[in-house]
C-alpha cells in the first residue's frame, strides 16, 4: 500500500515538469532512474498494467476452460435422468397394456365358459323361443371374444412397439453415460493440472497489483468486469483498439505511442497500449 501512494505522489511532482518533446523518448525503455520524464512515468504505469493483464488473462484462460466442462457434464446429466425417467414411463406402459391383455384373455376364457353352458342349455330347451333366445346369447357371446382378440392383437403390436422405443432409448441412453464419464475424468484432470497454476497466477497477479497505482488499478478493473472477454488494457492492432475493433485515428495512435498520458479507446474505454509495451511484456 505504502509503494501504490508514493507512485501516485511521484505522479502529481512530474505532471507539472514541462515535456522534453521527445517524440520516440520510450523505444528503448531505458532503466528508470530517480528523474523519470512523464513518458516513462506513463511508459511504466502501463507496461505494469499490461503485465498484469496478461497475467488476469492466463486466469481467465483457466476458468473458461474449466468452467465449461462442469456445464457439460451438467447437461449429460439433465440428458441422462431424462432418458431414465423415459424408460420407466414407457415400461410403466407397457406393463399396463400387458394386464390389459391378461384382462381380455380372462374375458374370453367366460365368454366360452358362458357359450358352453348354453350350448348346454340348448339340448334341454322346451320350445323354439328359449333355443333362439339361447342363440342370440351364444352369438353375443362369441362377437364379445373375437373384440377381446382383436384389441388383444391391438395391445400386443403397441406393446411390440413400446418395446422397440425403449430398446432405442436404453441404447442412447448407455451412450450418454459413457460420455459423461469421458467428460467426468476429464474435468478432473483439468481441475487437478490447472489449481497448481491458477494459484500461482493468482499470487502474481496480486504482486503485481501492488505495482499499479490505485486508481489506475481500479479503472482497470472496472473496465474488466464489464468486458465480456475480461480486457481491460489492449493493445493497437491494425490500426484498431485490440478490445472492441474500432479504428484508432492516426493522430490518437500517435498519441499513445508518445505516452504522455493514459489513453483509452473511444468506444469501449479500454487502456490503450503500444506494440513496444507488449512485446516488453511478452519477451
Ligand atoms: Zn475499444
Amino acid at each position: 500500500m505504502a509503494k501504490t501512494s508514493k507512485t501516485s505522489k511521484k505522479e502529481k511532482t512530474k505532471k507539472i515538469v514541462p515535456s522534453t518533446g521527445t517524440e520516440e523518448s520510450a523505444v528503448a525503455a531505458p532503466a528508470p532512474g530517480p528523474e523519470d520524464s512523464v513518458e516513462m512515468t506513463v511508459r511504466k504505469k502501463l507496461t505494469a498494467l499490461y503485465s498484469l493483464q496478461a497475467i488476469d488473462s492466463k486466469v481467465d484462460k483457466i476458468r473458461i476452460v474449466r468452467g465449461e466442462l462442469p456445464l457439460e457434464v451438467q447437461d449429460l446429466e439433465d440428458e441422462i435422468a431424462g432418458l431414465e425417467t423415459r424408460v420407466e414411463k414407457i415400461n410403466q406402459e407397457i406393463e399396463e397394456l400387458e394386464t390389459e391383455v391378461s384382462n381380455k384373455k380372462h374375458a374370453i376364457t367366460d365368454c366360452l365358459e358362458l357359450i358352453k353352458k348354453y350350448e348346454a342349455q340348448q339340448m334341454n330347451v322346451r320350445n323354439n323361443r328359449e333355443y333362439d333366445s339361447l342363440s342370440k346369447e351364444i352369438e353375443y357371446q362369441s362377437l364379445e371374444a373375437q373384440l377381446c382378440e382383436k384389441k388383444i392383437k391391438e395391445f400386443n403390436a403397441s406393446i411390440e412397439l413400446k418395446k422397440e422405443t425403449v430398446k432405442n432409448v436404453i441404447e442412447e441412453l448407455e451412450e450418454r453415460k459413457k460420455d459423461l464419464e469421458v467428460k467426468q475424468s476429464e474435468l478432473e484432470d483439468i481441475v487437478a493440472e490447472t489449481k497448481k497454476e491458477e494459484e500461482n497466477l493468482n499470487n502474481k497477479s496480486a504482486t503485481q497489483k501492488e505495482q499499479i497505482d490505485e486508481r489506475l488499478l481500479s479503472a482497470y478493473e472496472r473496465i474488466r468486469e464489464n468486458s465480456r472477454n475480461g480486457l481491460g488494457v489492449v493493445p493497437v492492432e491494425r490500426d484498431a483498439c485490440g478490445g472492441c475493433f474500432n479504428k484508432i485515428p492516426p493522430q490518437r495512435q500517435l498519441d499513445i505511442r508518445l505516452n504522455k498520458k493514459i489513453i483509452v479507446c473511444e468506444y469501449c474505454g479500454r487502456i490503450l497500449v503500444d506494440d513496444d509495451i507488449v512485446k516488453n511484456v511478452e519477451s
